[in-house]
C-alpha cells in the first residue's frame, strides 16, 4: 500500500486513514487525525503547535522517533496547510 504524506502534520498515512470531506468522500491530502468532515480537527493549531505536537509524540514514543519528528518539522513549511496565508 502506497503511503501518503499528510499536508498538515507531515506524517505518512495509509489510504485507510485518509481524511474525510464534507460529502464523506476521502481526502488524500490530509490524514484522518487532522482533517475530518471537510474541516481541520483543530482550527486553532498553528505551525508552532504542530512542531510541539510532533516532538511531544516522539517523547512519548507515539509512532515516531525524535529524529523522524525533527525531519517532519523541517518539511512543515512546505505543506499545503501551512503554505496558506489564511487557514480555514
Ligand atoms: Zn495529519
Amino acid at each position: 500500500m502506497k503511503s501518503l504524506t499528510c499536508q498538515s502534520c507531515g506524517l505518512p498515512f495509509s489510504k485507510k486513514f485518509r481524511g474525510t470531506n464534507k460529502d464523506l468522500s476521502k481526502n488524500s491530502d490530509y490524514c484522518l487525525n487532522c482533517f475530518k468532515d471537510g474541516t481541520f480537527t483543530n482550527h486553532q493549531l498553528n505551525i508552532q503547535d504542530m512542531e510541539k505536537k510532533l516532538l511531544e509524540m516522539a517523547r512519548h514514543h507515539d509512532g515516531l522517533t525524535l529524529e523522524e519528528a525533527q525531519q517532519t518539522i523541517k518539511i512543515l513549511p512546505d505543506l499545503k496547510r501551512w503554505k496558506m496565508t489564511h487557514i480555514l
